[in-house]
């Protein structure tokens, strides 16, 4: 018998009419299949359990209690799944990450996975009963609880599912799978049946959530094939595979847009060896991710040095930036929110030239001020005023999507 892993996300299970309809789902795919399902918090659960965090905990509320909190909602879907599937006549047993021996590092808030010890989830499949899995969360080596950081729960299913040797991972999800551009922000844009692994993960790390960047990771470690698709009808959605098994090798295959990016400039800095290690080095320290960074030609031995960090580490980048910068003969240090982040991403760039070129062009065209690039063998990416961000994914999706590029 084949073994599928499903998860809902929290559109999917967001009341009572939903859950009843994922577990009529669910129940048919167990006629035929050993079924394991992750599932999310009902829509707006955790949004609004870590702003309780944060009235009652401030500003940064405690990571451990605040896991123990968040988890709270997954926890409440799963049981309220298992009980709409009894209803049903389908045998069922939630779980939490704890339950299901899912062990992950003691970093809360954004913990990564360990390892998962199935044999309790395998035991209830080889029972007959589905498993219903809360999604997002698992346990220390303590036994504290933690959670995956946002989205997570899509990473809970791909690691589920790559644990019990699943023959796929559906995810289903409010949109009908990946699309060129984000379908809620540019109306043309239109459905993949498949995108590589490769792809998939750059359009996830440049702002796209509808999958979990290391859910992706995991899949394209362990090969297991992920199909993206609608929580509310049955037709097919996306299969993320690998770069093999995808037929339609677009030049552009997705136009992305990151707007929780915060930019920022450390002018005057001496252009001298090791500069770049003094400044860069205890940002990393502080875990913060930096992503595009420009330096700007020396002039009378100085030079500027950009970056730029999730907004949410602005604040700290900044202190860190404003605390090493004079020491490298900075003169000023500034920091700006008002910045987004436009990416296209596709294989086919690997061999066709000129992308580069058309997306600049397209974007001066509109009067867009470009303030930094970045490029890998397979994505461009722009930092752009925030405020053109849906002017310049329409341009570039109709640039290169809509017009047979
Ligand atoms: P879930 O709650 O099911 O996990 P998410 O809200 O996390 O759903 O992810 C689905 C959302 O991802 C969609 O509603 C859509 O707005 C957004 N999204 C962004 N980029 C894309 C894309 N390229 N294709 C499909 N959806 C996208
Ligand atoms: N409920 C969590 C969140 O909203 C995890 C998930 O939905 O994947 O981020
Ligand atoms: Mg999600």
């Amino acid at each position: 018998m084949s073994l599928i892993v499903q998860k809902f996300g929290g559109t999917s299970v967001g009341d009572p009419q939903r859950i009843r309809a994922v577990a009529r789902r669910v129940a048919q795919a167990a006629e035929a299949h050993e079924v394991a399902v992750v599932v999310s918090a009902m829509a707006g659960e955790t949004d609004a359990l870590a702003a309780l965090a944060r009235e009652l905990g401030g500003p940064a509320p405690d990571p451990r209690e605040t896991d123990a909190l968040l988890a709270t909602g997954e926890q409440k879907s799963s049981a309220l799944l298992c009980l709409a599937l009894r209803q049903l006549g389908r045998p069922a047993r939630s779980f939490t990450g704890v339950q299901m021996g899912l062990r992950t590092d003691a970093a809360h808030t954004r913990a990564r996975i360990r390892g998962i010890d199935a044999e309790r989830i395998r035991a209830v499949l080889q029972s007959g009963a589905v498993a219903v899995l809360a999604g997002f969360q698992g346990a220390d080596a303590e036994g504290n609880i933690t959670t995956l950081g946002r989205g997570g729960s899509d990473t809970s299913a791909v690691a589920v599912a790559c644990a019990l040797g699943a023959d796929v991972c559906e995810i289903y999800t409010d949109v009908d799978g990946v699309f060129t551009a984000d379908p809620n922000q540019v109306p043309a844009a239109r459905k993949l049946d498949a995108i590589s692994y490769d792809e998939m993960i750059e359009v996830a790390s440049l702002g796209a959530k509808v999958l979990q960047i290391r859910s992706v990771k995991f899949a394209m470690r362990y090969g297991m094939p992920i199909h993206v698709r609608s929580a509310f009808h049955g037709a097919a959605g996306t299969r993320v595979v690998a770069e093999e098994s995808v037929m339609e090798k677009l030049v552009v295959s997705g136009v992305t847009c990151d707007r929780n990016q915060a930019k920022i400039r450390v002018s005057g800095v001496k252009d001298q060896p090791g500069v770049a290690a003094e400044l860069f080095g205890p940002l990393a320290e502080a875990e913060i991710v930096v992503d595009m960074i420009v330096q700007n030609t020396a002039h009378d031995g100085s030079t500027d040095m950009t970056f730029t960090v999730p907004q949410g580490d602005c604040p700290r980048a900044l202190e860190i930036s404003q605390r090493v910068g004079p020491l490298l003969g900075g003169s000023s240090v500034e920091s700006d929110e008002g910045i987004s982040k436009v990416s296209v991403v596709g294989l086919g760039m690997k061999d066709h030239a000129g992308v580069a070129s058309r997306m600049f062009r397209i974007l001066a065209d509109e009067g867009i001020n470009i303030q930094m690039i970045g490029t890998s063998e397979i994505k461009i990416s722009v930092v752009i005023e925030e405020k053109y961000t849906e002017l310049a994914l329409r341009a570039l999706h109709a640039a290169f999507m809509e017009s047979g590029f």
